[in-house]
């Protein structure tokens, strides 16, 4: 019998609660209508949807009005970024995001410098944290918006973003943070990061995936990405996907209650992983900082081995993990996380992410440690190497 497979790829996609699939095709069954519609299905669709944002709203510390659904964390993200122009201000806007920061932030951040506007990446250190005295440095030259993730979704590292969001509050700068790792994982509420804008999504919390949410504080500016009609007041028109926000409210409500057994289960999984990895692999390294870490993420470097070749070896042994890095055009580009924390091309190109959940048993803890031994073996033996 083939033993079912390890999935340990998390951060990439988590797997829906069952209670959510079912209260999703409850939703879709029960709520048809359009919930800008005048008619009694158009109507209850809309009290079904507001009701999985005033959940939402509760569960983060906001107001019902400041929630906003995307189709996921990066059009949140690009709306952050690109909608959050102050009004009436004319001339290149200047911008200001962290050097790690996932594609759907710093590449709209490039695209926005390309069109003439002044960015600044900001810096990590090796641990991958942001340098706070460069942040403070560039706080001093007055961005309009500041940008930076709350935790790695490549290492795991978590940033000070509690700190950087009370002084860009101090110096009248906006302040966007990319939540999307951290809800489940880490105590994370708006009362105590006071951000302006903030940005999650529903398949990262075991919840639908195509759904997302932008957090907007208040009244700080924003502007539509698209033209259409009035849903979410304006800011996101196109309609409302119900049963995929009260899918999104449902797992939200899931991974908060349950957060404390969480980290604690997770961090003892983490640490057994990183032990028994060890073990087979004396000389790995770990990427990110191994205190300030989202509790279920592993970043690590097998020195000297292709990060492709055991990604694609240990899923033939049933083992699903991740390369962090990219596939652009054929070639395989090392990941700008890791290049940002100093590591060298081949460095990046040698570390795998493992992302793990609670369920992770015992058993496939050992499952995962022998097929690593098995693969590094048969690697070292055939000396594949970057
Ligand atoms: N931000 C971070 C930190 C992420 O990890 C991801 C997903 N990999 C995104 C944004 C994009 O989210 P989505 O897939 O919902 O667009």
């Amino acid at each position: 019998m083939i033993p079912p497979r390890v999935y340990l790829d998390h951060n990439a996609a988590t797997f829906p609660y069952p209670e959510v699939l079912e209260e999703m095709a409850h939703v879709q069954r029960a709520y048809p209508g359009n919930p800008s519609s005048l008619h009694r299905e158009g109507r209850e669709a809309r009290g079904r949807l507001d009701e999985a944002r005033e959940k939402i709203a509760s569960l983060l510390g906001a107001l019902p009005t400041e929630i906003l659904f995307t189709s996921g964390a990066t059009e949140a993200n690009n709306l952050a970024l690109r909608g959050s122009r102050r009004p009436r201000t004319m001339g290149p806007r200047f911008l200001a995001v962290s050097s790690i920061e996932h594609p759907s932030v710093g590449t709209c951040a490039r695209s926005l410098a390309a069109d003439g506007h002044r960015v600044e990446f900001l810096p990590v250190d090796s641990s991958c944290r942001l340098k706070l005295d460069e942040f403070e440095a560039c706080l001093a030259r007055g961005p309009e918006l500041v940008s930076v993730m709350a935790a790695s979704n490549e290492t795991g590292t978590l940033q000070p973003v509690e700190h950087v969001a009370r002084r860009c509050r101090e110096a009248g700068v906006l302040f966007h943070v990319d939540a999307t790792q951290v809800f489940g994982r880490e105590s994370f509420d708006l009362s105590r990061v006071p951000a302006d804008y903030l940005s999650a999504s529903g398949h990262k919390i075991h919840g639908p995936r195509g759904i997302g949410i932008l957090v907007r504080r208040g009244r700080v500016p924003l502007s539509a990405l698209f033209a259409g009609g009035h849903q979410e007041l304006g800011f996101r028109p196109g309609t409302e996907n119900v049963a995929a926000a009260a899918g999104f409210a449902c797992a939200l409500e899931l991974v908060t209650r349950r957060l404390a057994e969480r980290r604690v289960h997770l961090a003892e999984l983490r640490l057994a992983l990183l032990a028994s990895l060890r073990e087979v692999s004396p000389e790995l390294i770990l990427n990110g900082d191994s205190k300030e870490t989202l509790p279920n993420t592993l970043n690590v470097r097998f020195p000297g081995l292709s990060a492709e070749t055991l990604v694609l070896s240990l899923d033939l042994e049933g083992i699903a993990v991740s390369s962090g890095s990219a596939c652009s055009s054929g070639a395989i580009e090392p990941s700008n996380t890791l290049l940002a924390m100093g590591l060298s091309k081949r460095a990046a190109l040698s570390s795998l992410r493992l992302s793990l959940e609670e369920d992770l048993t015992p058993e496939e803890l050992a499952r995962t440690a022998s097929a690593f031994r098995r693969v590094l073996e048969r690697l070292r033996g055939r000396n594949v190497r970057t």
